[in-house]
C-alpha cells in the first residue's frame, strides 16, 4: 500500500467577503500529516460537501454557528475513511461520516458525532447528501416543519439542489401535488421525469414567476418550502391558502447581500395575517431527536427505489471554492460535492 503521505492540504478562509465571495479569499496550505493520540482516529477525506449556510460563516456576525477563523481551515461534512485507529470509536478501513472534515485532506478524531456508512445502500457521497444533513433537513423540514396533508399543494423553491429534491419526492410519497422551480430546464426536466413533480418551472425564463406558478397550482398552495426568498417568496405569499405553512429553511438569494446592508421586502408580508399563515424557521441540527426516523424512511425508501438524487461533483481539494461559488450560481445540479481523494487508496 502506498505509504501516507508527511503533509497534507487544507483550504483556509484568507479574507472576509463582502457581498459574493471570490476565489481570492480562500488559500491552500500545506500542513505536516496530524498524528492521532490515544482514543482517535486518522481519517482521510474521500468526499467533502460545499453547502450555502457556510457563506454565513465566513461573515464576522452573529449567527447560529460560530465564523471561520481568518487563517484557518474552513470545516464542514465529509465522509471518509478510517485509515489507523488508536482506540477510537471505528477500526482501521470503516467509511465515516459528519463534521470536522470538510475542506481537509486529512484529520484526526474520536469519532463522537460520526456515523458509520454503509456503502451498499448508496455509494459515499450520498451520505453527504440525500442520507446526510440535507436529506435530514428536507426530512424534518418538510415532515415537522411544513406538516403536508395528502391531497394539499407543496410549492418548493431550489427544487432540484440537495434539499428540494427530496423535498419533491416526500411531498409525493405523502400524496400531495407538488410543484418545484429551478434555474434551468435541464434542472425541470429532471424533477418530471425522474422525482415526479407535477409541475416544474423555469425561474429565469418564466416571465412573471408568480403567473408561472399560479398556473401550475389551480387550488393554491398550501405549504410552500422556502429554499430561496426574493421574489420566490413575495410569490408564494400571494398564492398561499388559508392556514397555508411556509416552512423557511434558506434564502440562498439573499446570502450575497453586502454585510450591514439593509434587506428589501417581501412588501406583501402582511398577507400572513390574514390567511393566518404559520411561517417557521428551522435550523437541521436542533432536530437530532429525528435522525433515527429519518434513516429509516429515507434509507427505506432508497431501497424501494422511491427516492433518487443528483450530484454535482468537483475533483481536487483545490477545487472547492470553485465549487463552493457554484452553488450561487446554480453550477450545481443536486448536491455539490468535492472529491478530496480515491474511494481506497492504492
Ligand atoms: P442546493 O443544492 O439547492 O444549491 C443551491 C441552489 O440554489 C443552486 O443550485 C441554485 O439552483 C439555487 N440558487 C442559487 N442562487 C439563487 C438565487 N439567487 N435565486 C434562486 N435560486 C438560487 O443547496 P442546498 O440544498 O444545500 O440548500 C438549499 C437551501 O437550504 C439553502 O437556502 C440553504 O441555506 C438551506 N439549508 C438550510 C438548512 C437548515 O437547517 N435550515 C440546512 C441545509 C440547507 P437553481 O439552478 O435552481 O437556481
Amino acid at each position: 500500500m502506498t505509504p501516507l503521505p508527511k503533509t497534507v492540504r487544507e483550504v483556509r478562509l484568507k479574507s472576509r467577503p463582502q457581498g459574493m465571495p471570490q476565489a481570492t479569499d480562500f488559500e491552500i496550505a500545506e500542513v505536516p500529516m496530524p498524528v492521532p493520540g490515544d482514543g482517535q482516529m486518522l481519517i482521510r477525506t474521500v468526499h467533502m460537501s460545499v453547502d450555502p449556510y457556510m457563506r454565513g460563516r465566513m461573515s464576522d456576525r452573529k449567527s447560529y454557528a460560530p465564523p471561520f477563523e481568518l487563517g484557518k481551515a474552513m470545516d464542514g461534512r465529509f465522509v471518509g475513511e478510517v485509515m489507523e485507529s488508536k482506540g477510537g470509536r471505528f477500526e482501521k478501513g470503516a467509511y465515516v461520516a459528519g463534521f470536522g472534515g470538510g475542506w481537509k485532506e486529512y484529520h484526526v478524531a474520536d469519532g463522537k458525532g460520526l456515523l458509520q456508512v454503509d456503502p451498499d445502500l448508496a455509494p459515499l457521497p450520498a451520505w453527504i447528501g440525500v442520507l446526510g444533513m440535507p436529506g435530514m433537513t428536507a426530512y424534518v423540514g418538510l415532515l415537522d416543519i411544513g406538516q403536508p396533508k395528502p391531497g394539499e399543494t407543496v410549492f418548493v423553491s431550489a427544487a432540484s439542489g440537495a434539499v428540494g429534491a427530496l423535498v419533491c419526492q416526500i411531498a409525493k410519497i405523502k400524496g400531495c401535488r407538488v410543484v418545484g422551480s429551478a434555474g434551468s430546464d435541464e434542472k425541470c426536466r429532471w424533477l418530471l421525469d425522474e422525482a415526479g413533480v407535477d409541475a416544474a418551472v423555469n425561474y429565469k425564463t418564466c416571465g412573471d414567476l408568480e403567473a408561472a406558478v399560479a398556473q401550475h397550482c389551480p387550488d393554491g398552495i398550501d405549504v410552500y418550502f422556502e429554499n430561496v426568498g426574493g421574489e420566490h417568496l413575495v410569490a408564494a405569499l400571494n398564492l398561499m391558502n388559508m392556514h397555508g405553512r411556509i416552512a423557511a429553511c434558506g434564502m440562498i438569494s439573499r446570502y450575497n447581500d453586502a454585510d450591514g446592508k439593509p434587506q428589501p421586502g417581501p412588501h406583501n408580508l402582511f398577507l400572513v395575517v390574514g390567511k393566518r399563515l404559520r411561517m417557521q424557521g428551522f435550523i437541521v441540527s436542533d432536530h437530532a431527536e429525528r435522525i433515527g426516523d429519518f434513516q429509516r424512511d429515507v434509507g427505506g425508501w432508497i431501497r424501494a427505489g422511491k427516492v433518487k438524487w443528483k450530484e454535482t461533483v468537483y475533483d481536487g481539494l483545490d477545487r472547492s471554492p470553485e465549487a463552493f461559488l457554484g452553488l450561487f450560481k446554480g453550477d450545481n445540479f443536486g448536491k455539490m460535492v468535492v472529491r478530496v481523494g480515491p474511494e481506497r487508496l492504492g
